[in-house]
């Protein structure tokens, strides 16, 4: 059997069913359910080993988790209910180590089910190929909105407090790999407060924020003490000396939501913290353009978009 047939009928023995697919593996297009109500919200992400990871530094199960887990999260920065996955894998020829290419293909979806299962995501498609090159993952995501709509990045108003949720810095230290992408927590903030706008830290504090504030035309202050640290951006800081805060604006891969929520419900949403992740006050949302820091003396001065900018287009 040729590698697609192999792993299609690993596929249709081990893929969970959902009602929202009427039809998924096995014919030419997967039909989905249930959207005549919501418009559908569709995010795809392209991973490749040595710039997302380093293949023969992890088990493969982690590219897969990480593959899945960054759609979600863009899912997440909407408030959308993932729905569906596509996942389109282009395999190294001859497999990777000891793996032949279907053994690295079914290792690959064994990451990303446990995440699909718990979040509630069929995987509903996709494409599998072979190539002389390295490994390549391209996800699409479907997810839903709650009535309360989509949340975009670009609702933010003077007055408004920029919230975070978790830790900043230093995921190359491994977190990059082990992303929880905050789907559940969007949803139950986007229900509870009137958010204004949101965006998962994919790419830097700074670089997101920069972002944020661009789509919604106005500028953004980020009380640069205010920000919650991870210690991986400490343990980062003792190795190469670049502050933890510096790690903190520009590392990106945290995956962590940034809020723009108006002054009354953010310091509820702080005195609540609803969630059981810590929700922090980093900044605000002021009418002048631009990205803007306040040091430990409350001086403010402009502040650069650190953070990690893809080649091309994106
Ligand atoms: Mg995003």
């Amino acid at each position: 059997m040729s590698i697609e047939e192999d792993l299609i009928a690993w596929l249709k023995a081990n893929l969970p069913t959902s009602p929202r697919l009427d039809i998924g593996l096995g014919d030419d297009a997967a039909v989905l359910n249930g959207y005549c109500e919501s418009n559908p919200v569709v995010t795809t992400d392209m991973l490749t080993d040595g710039v997302d990871f380093v293949l023969e530094e992890i088990d493969p199960r982690q590219a897969g988790h990480k593959a899945l887990a960054v759609n979600l999260s863009d899912l997440a920065a909407m408030a959308a209910k993932p729905v569906a996955a596509f996942v389109s894998l282009v395999l190294p020829r001859h497999g990777s180590g000891k793996l032949s290419a279907t053994e690295l293909a079914i290792i690959l979806y064994e990451g990303m089910l446990p995440l699909a299962e718990r979040l509630g995501i069929v995987i509903a498609g996709g494409d599998t190929n072979t190539w002389n090159g390295l490994l390549a993952i391209s996800i699409t995501a479907i997810g839903e909105t709650t009535s309360r709509g989509p949340l975009k990045r670009s609702g933010a108003q003077p007055g408004d407090q920029l919230l975070v949720t978790g830790r900043l810095g230093g995921s190359i230290l491994g977190r990059h790999l082990a992303v929880e992408p905050r789907v559940a927590e969007a949803i139950v903030l986007h229900e509870r407060y009137p958010l204004h706008a949101g965006i998962d830290i994919s790419d830097g504090l700074a670089l997101d924020t920069s972002r944020l504030a661009e789509a919604s035309g106005v500028g953004a202050i980020l009380d640069l003490p205010a920000i919650p640290l991870a210690e991986d951006a400490l343990r980062l800081s003792d190795r190469d000396g670049r502050s933890a805060i510096e790690h903190a604006l520009g590392d990106g891969e945290d995956f962590e939501l940034m809020l723009s929520v108006p002054d009354e419900a953010a310091q509820k949403l702080l005195r609540d913290q609803p969630l059981s992740v810590l929700i922090t006050r980093i900044g605000e949302i002021v009418a002048d353009a631009g990205l803007w820091q306040l040091d430990e003396s409350g001086k403010r001065m402009p502040l650069a978009p650190l953070g990690y900018q893809h080649q091309g287009a994106k």
